[in-house]
Order: C-alpha cells, then structure tokens, then sequence
C-alpha cells in the first residue's frame, strides 16, 4: 500500500483550525486517503517547522502570523502570490522546489459573488486592516470591479505599502483610522483585521455604512459576532462572515493539490450548521 499523502496547516494558535476537516470532508468526495494535520510553529520556529514536514510533505496551507514568512521562503512564488507578497499555499513541486501560492482573494470573492450573489461592480469599498489577509484580498476587490478602494489600517504605514504595491492611486488610496468619523459612507466594508480573532473588537462609526452597503468579516464565528452584529445594527443591507471563503481558499488549494475540484456546498451547509 503506498503511503498517505502528508498535507498539514501551519499557524500560532492553530488549535481550532477547521482546515484539517474541510480537507478530510474533501477527500471523502473522491475516496482520497490523505493526512490533513494541523501544525503549531512560533514564528521563530517556523521555517525549520516547514522544511521538515516538507522532508515527507506534498502541501500545507499557512495561517496567521505566518504568510509572510511562507512567501519569503519559497523558492518560487505565483503571480497571484507574488503581487500580494504572502502566502497561504505551499507546495513541493516534482523537482522539490516549494512554490508559494495565495487563494485569499479568489476565495473571498467567489463567497461574495458566486454563494452570496452580490455584485461589487462599481462599489465604493473600505478595507480595514493591511497584514496579510488584506494584501491577499486587495488585487481582487479591484479585479472584480469595484470602483474605489480605500485603505485604513492602524498602523498607516502598513495600508500605504498595500497602496504603493497596487499602484492605481485613482482607485486604491489611504485614508487614517482617525479619518473613519468623517470619512463618509461605503458600499462594502471588508474587516481584514485580526481584532476579533485577538479577542478584542472595533470601535466603528456606523457612518461608514451606506444604505446598500455589504459588509464582510474575513474571520467568522466568535471572532466575527462583534463586526458582523455591529454591521446589522448599523443599518447594513448584507452581513458576512468568512466561513465560505475559508472553504473556498480550501478548495482552491485542494484542486491544486489532488487535480480534483471539491463540491463546498455540502462542506459550507454543514459547517454553518456549527457556526451560525
Ligand atoms: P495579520 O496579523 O497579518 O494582520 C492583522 C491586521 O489586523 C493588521 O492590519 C493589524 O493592524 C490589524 N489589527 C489587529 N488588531 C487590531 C485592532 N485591535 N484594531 C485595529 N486593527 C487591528 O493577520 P491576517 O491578515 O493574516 O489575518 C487577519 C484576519 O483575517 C484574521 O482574523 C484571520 O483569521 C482572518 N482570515 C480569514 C481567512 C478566511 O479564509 N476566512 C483567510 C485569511 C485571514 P496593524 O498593522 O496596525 O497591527
């Protein structure tokens, strides 16, 4: 019998991580035999974390606080990974090599336009937070059309090196996070920040929130109740949470793996059965 396919998540804290189910979910659509374990590494750690599950390994996924470090470290990298200068993907090719890939930004948007059914052609859109997430979402906001993007993050120095990578001043631009107050009202707020998932919460005018507007927290359960609730309460016609895109990015890195595209509807109802 040859041995199981080693595939793993890496992250700090990874205990709750539903990777290793979603995985297994599906593997179970194709009767693919797979190891799916989740991995806990310091970011000090890391690396020697990764080149030893690679000795055996075919693919991990990366999570908080580590995509950064997952680009920096492979020895090829996608376009898609390449432009945001992180990663969520690692795989070792034939020639043992570790390409860096992210699915970020394709996975949410396919939640919000495929299973959400909304179109953000032309929307004024507002990204909250600049790490990883948000430089892996950004370029795809943009390629789906929405009309401007406007970039806040805690830290400014952050949201202007997204903006100077994006490079289209007339559409992607930097606001402070003093500015929310007066800032006006947006189509579609995405919180790429990682306030609810740390246990803490936003502080957020609801004058943000335009009369049609979409909300999106990238994280979901407990850590996106405090976003999610507050985007309802302020009047938003749609609120997420990032279940689907978590599936989604899944999917992604799954097809790249085993050459199968995985159903997630039946992986999305049963988990939101869980979630809420
Ligand atoms: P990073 O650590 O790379 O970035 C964290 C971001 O959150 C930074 O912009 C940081 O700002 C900001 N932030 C943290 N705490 C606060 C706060 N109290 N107030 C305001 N801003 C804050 O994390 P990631 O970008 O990788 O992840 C962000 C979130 O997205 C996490 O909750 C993660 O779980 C979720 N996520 C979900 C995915 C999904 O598939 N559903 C996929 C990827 C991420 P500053 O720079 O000032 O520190």
């Amino acid at each position: 019998m040859p041995p199981r396919q080693r595939f793993a998540v890496f992250g700090h804290p990874i205990n709750h991580s539903l990777s290793p189910r979603i995985h297994a979910d599906f593997a179970g659509q194709f009767g693919i035999d797979l190891s799916y374990e989740a991995i806990d590494a310091a970011p000090e750690g890391f690396k020697d974390a990764v080149h030893a599950f690679f000795d055996e390994g075919l693919g991990a996924n990366v999570t908080l606080p580590h995509k950064a470090a997952a680009f920096a470290m492979a020895d090829i990298a996608t376009a898609t990974a390449t432009r945001a200068g992180t990663a969520n993907v690692l795989t070792r090719l034939g020639d043992g090599r570790l390409e860096a890939h992210n699915t970020d930004g394709d996975g949410m948007v396919r939640d919000i336009t495929e299973r959400h059914a909304q179109d953000l052609r032309g929307h004024t859109a507002l990204l909250l937070g600049a790490g990883g997430a948000a430089r892996g979402v950004a370029w795809h906001l943009l390629d789906a059309g929405v009309g401007t993007l406007t970039i806040v993050n805690r830290n400014p120095v952050a949201a202007d090196d997204l903006a100077d990578a994006i490079g289209d001043p007339a559409r992607a631009h930097t606001r402070y996070w003093e500015d929310l107050h007066d800032i006006g009202s947006f189509d579609l707020i995405v919180n790429a920040t990682s306030a609810g998932t740390l246990g803490g919460g936003l502080d957020l005018p609801v004058s943000i929130v335009g009369s049609r507007a979409l909300c999106y927290d990238l994280s979901y359960g407990k850590s996106a109740a405090g976003f999610v609730g507050w985007a309802r309460g302020a009047g938003a016609r749609y609120a997420f949470d990032g279940l689907g895109m978590l599936i989604e990015t899944a999917a992604d890195a799954f097809e790249r793996w085993h050459g199968k595209r995985p159903d997630t509807d039946p992986v999305y109802r049963e988990l939101r059965a869980i979630y809420g």
